[in-house]
């Protein structure tokens, strides 16, 4: 689960990070309200706007803006509160549709009063899978893309291995100042950042922190200025604070409808929809679907306990999908029995009036002899199959047609 910039830094501030300070506005009169009042906190004229969106790359969309004064912040945060705004991480890049711009921050400007004075850094906390811990990546090349640094420069990204059993160690956090050429006041500032922002990675169970830029302003002081927050869902049951700041208006609807429906659903780009029992044989039937020549739509896990309401919900979930140019069902009856499954194919179709494309079934295990039975005899235009290649031949056949 992903969070906004305004709320990873409540959670950052929390931990004691220093952040660029602010407000979240939804609307102009919040905007104005949220102005005046970091003008009588900083007692400066100038703020940021910053556009609220699951995606990065806002400044180069026109998302991120400075306001010099009330006009101004009236100006931009017009402009973006309700805009379609396009970045390079948006669906579709800069080419695409853009995201619409539901809330804004308004934030008091990091890098006064001396601009010239400040460094931007990049920081950022994850998971490195080969070696089983976590890693800090930073480099002084903030503020930018880090993909183009780690291509043109490697030698200016660092990275800090935390041994698990141990924590961050406190020399780590010094090699980290060290290395990003800081000394005197800054470099414990920096320390003291970089210690504080792994308690929070760990205390919230994150599975990502990017902060970039991590600001040095004039007077020495380290400052989160940007924030991109990933937690990991598993977890989210022990947090429940950071659990209620989930915003669906960010996530894809059909994932979403999905989830409420406890169907383990994510969707891809390819034209045959799946329903299937278990993750690994998900994946498996994902992969015979590409080996025929087929696309996958969507990975669905109906999971261990689909009976024919469940069934019918994925179908609905599937069908949401106008890609969606044939459904493999692929149902191993262990836990679940074949029967149950037929009904709810048999009974979706009869709910749902008409599917508009073809359907492959394949199910194996309990009870397969009396499903197919039941199918075969429905009268339902329903292709049956018992081996799973025969059901993806089948798959690639009809895409043919
Ligand atoms: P992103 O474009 O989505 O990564 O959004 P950021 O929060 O990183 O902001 C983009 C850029 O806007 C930063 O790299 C800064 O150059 C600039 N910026 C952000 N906050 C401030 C601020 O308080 N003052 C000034 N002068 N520039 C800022
Ligand atoms: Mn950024």
């Amino acid at each position: 689960m992903n969070l906004h910039e305004y709320q990873g830094k409540e959670l950052l501030k929390s931990y004691g990070v220093a952040i660029q300070e602010g407000s979240v506005a939804h609307t102009l009169e919040e905007a104005v309200a949220a102005y005046e009042a970091m003008r009588e906190k900083t007692q400066s004229d100038v703020v940021v706007v910053k556009a609220q969106i699951h995606a990065g790359g806002r400044g180069k969309g026109g998302g991120v803006k400075l306001a010099k004064n009330l006009d101004e912040l009236k100006e931009h945060a017009g402009n973006i509160l309700g805009m379609m705004l396009k970045t390079p991480q948006t669906p579709g890049g800069m080419e695409g549709p853009g995201k619409l711009v539901r809330k804004i921050l308004v934030a008091e400007d990091a890098y006064a009063p001396d601009f010239d004075a400040c460094s931007e850094f990049y920081v950022s906390i994850l998971m490195d899978r080969e070696r089983k811990c976590n890693v800090i990546i930073y480099s002084t090349e903030g503020g930018m893309d880090i993909e183009k640094v780690a291509d043109e420069t490697p030698e200016l990204v660092h990275k800090e291995y935390i041994d698990p059993t141990l924590g961050l160690m406190p020399f780590q956090a010094r090699k980290v100042a060290f290395n990003l050429g800081l000394s005197g006041q800054a470099f414990k500032q920096m320390t003291k950042f970089i210690a504080n922002l792994y308690k929070a990675f760990v205390g919230a169970d994150a599975s990502l922190f990017e902060i970039n830029p991590t600001l040095k302003t004039g007077d020495d002081r380290i400052v989160a200025v940007d924030c991109k927050v990933t937690l990991d869902d598993n977890a989210l049951f022990r947090h429940k604070n950071l659990a209620e700041l989930r915003d669906t208006d960010e996530e894809d609807p059909t994932e979403v409808e999905a989830k409420a429906h406890h169907l383990n659903y994510v969707n891809l780009d390819g034209n045959v929809g799946c329903m299937v029992n278990g993750a690994g044989l998900a994946m498996a039937t994902m992969d015979i679907i590409k080996l025929s020549g087929g696309d996958p739509a969507n990975f669905l896990d109906v999971g261990g306990t689909a009976d024919a309401a469940r069934v019918e919900q994925a179908f609905r979930i599937i069908l949401k999908d106008p890609k969606v140019k044939a459904i493999l069902i692929n149902i191993f009856g262990g836990i679940v029995r074949c029967d149950r499954v037929a009904q709810g194919v048999i009974d979706a179709y009869k709910n749902m009036g008409n599917i508009p494309v073809p359907i492959i079934v394949r199910l194996q295990g309990t009870n397969a002899d009396i499903a197919k039975k039941m199918i075969d005899e429905s009268g339902l235009a329903v292709h049956s199959a018992i081996l799973l290649q025969e059901a993806a031949d089948i798959v690639s056949k009809v895409l043919a047609e």
